[in-house]
């Protein structure tokens, strides 16, 4: 996208966007975009962003590009909701105060449930209970208040649900007892998932850019430990990146030696053409927002009548097993790389959405 005179609108008529707010509260210093970009499913969903944006345009781009991203998720995954995404501008340590939050909570409530709340980076559960105070537009809250607590446990399980439907796919077993496993970055989901993977009986490397988090998670489950730079290049069965975005690109790529690619890190291509060139290399990637929606999914079971469940939560989770059988399907039939097969699994079901409402 262009920054040039008239982006705004040209953006959002070239990919059919919905809604873009500003919210503005002086007194209180907050400055927030929420974007929406589709609800033919649902509410447009997303989480809170608070970030230091160079220029206003670059909270924009953001806020429009990650709405319709969750767009794609959420129909991918199942869920009844459309994409939504909110962007504050500021930096969350100093910037975030209750006066802020509370003040966000009032806009988000005057939307009348078009948009649905949850956290990202920069906000956190003490954060959702805030925006609580305001309104009940908010899909995440911390267990003690009945919701489904912090994400990322649930965002691992079903990386590793992903991980098996592809380790079928190449091997014929979803089975990871003897698999060998390389897990870049073991923070929030990353140590989730070295958790569940070795006691799946996976054989399992990792690596962080924090030497201490590393050791300690090492030490903590018997696994052996990589130095950051090297990885994403070890001769494994799967590359689980878990860490930053734009993994695979021009310099990683031609030093992979995985046969799966599946982790719970948001946009692992750094170009779409990435993707194309993992599926000429035979490579099987598990498209990051079809295997990372663990958490948005156990996100969306608090809005069913009665409220949280974990075990339907749970069980809508491990169907990312599922989902990613019908992506590999849907590539091996139309002879698309896996991360296009996605993007169509999740166009197919809106389009269903849309046929329905118009009988
Ligand atoms: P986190 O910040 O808790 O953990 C990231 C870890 O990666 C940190 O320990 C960090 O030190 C390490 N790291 C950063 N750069 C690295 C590098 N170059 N090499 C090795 N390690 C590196 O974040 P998280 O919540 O665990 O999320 C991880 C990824 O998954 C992010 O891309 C996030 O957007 C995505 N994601 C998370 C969730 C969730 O439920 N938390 C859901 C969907 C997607």
């Amino acid at each position: 996208m262009t920054t040039s005179k008239g982006f705004i609108f040209d953006f959002m008529e070239q990919y059919d966007y919905e809604n873009l707010f500003l919210c503005q509260e002086k007194s209180l210093g907050l400055k927030a975009i929420i974007a929406i970009h589709d609800t033919t499913l649902g509410p447009g969903a997303g989480g809170i962003r608070m970030w230091t944006y160079e220029t206003e345009a670059d909270a924009i781009k953001d806020a429009l590009r990650l709405a319709r991203g969750m767009t794609y998720k959420w129909a991918a995954s199942g869920a009844n909701m459309g994409g939504g995404k909110c962007v504050v501008i500021g930096d969350p340590r100093r910037e975030k105060t209750e006066g802020l939050l509370r003040a966000l909570g009032r806009f988000i409530q005057r939307l009348d449930g078009l948009f649905l709340a949850g956290p990202d980076v920069g906000t956190n559960m003490r954060d959702m209970e805030i925006l609580r105070m305001e309104t009940p537009h908010v899909v995440f809250t911390p267990e003690s208040w009945g919701g489904p607590g912090e994400p990322s446990p649930a965002t691992a399980f079903g990386v590793i649900q992903g991980m098996r439907a592809c380790l079928k796919e190449v091997y014929g077993s979803p089975d990871l007892q003897g698999r060998s496993v390389a897990v870049q970055g073991v923070g929030e989901v990353g140590e989730h998932a070295v958790k569940q993977l070795v006691e799946a009986g996976a054989l399992v490397t990792i690596a962080d850019i924090v030497r201490e988090k590393a050791e300690h998670v090492a030490a903590q489950y018997e696994v052996k430990l990589a130095h950051p730079e090297e990885i994403h290049a070890l001769n494994v069965d799967v590359y689980c990146p878990c860490a930053l975005g734009a993994v695979v690109n021009d310099q990683t790529l031609p030093e992979l030696r995985c046969k799966v690619i599946c982790g719970s890190a948001n946009n692992q291509l750094a170009e779409d053409r990435h993707g194309d060139l993992l599926a000429r290399r035979n490579i099987l990637y598990g498209p990051d927002y079809i295997v990372n929606a663990g958490g948005a999914i156990v996100g969306a079971d608090s809005l069913y009548p009665g409220g949280f469940n974990r075990k339907r939560a749970m069980e809508a989770v491990s169907r990312i097993y599922e989902t990613m059988e019908k992506v590999i399907a849907l590539s091996k039939e139309q002879s698309i790389p896996t991360y296009r097969a996605a993007d169509l699994l999740a166009e197919q079901r809106i389009a269903m959405a849309r046929q329905v409402r118009a009988v």
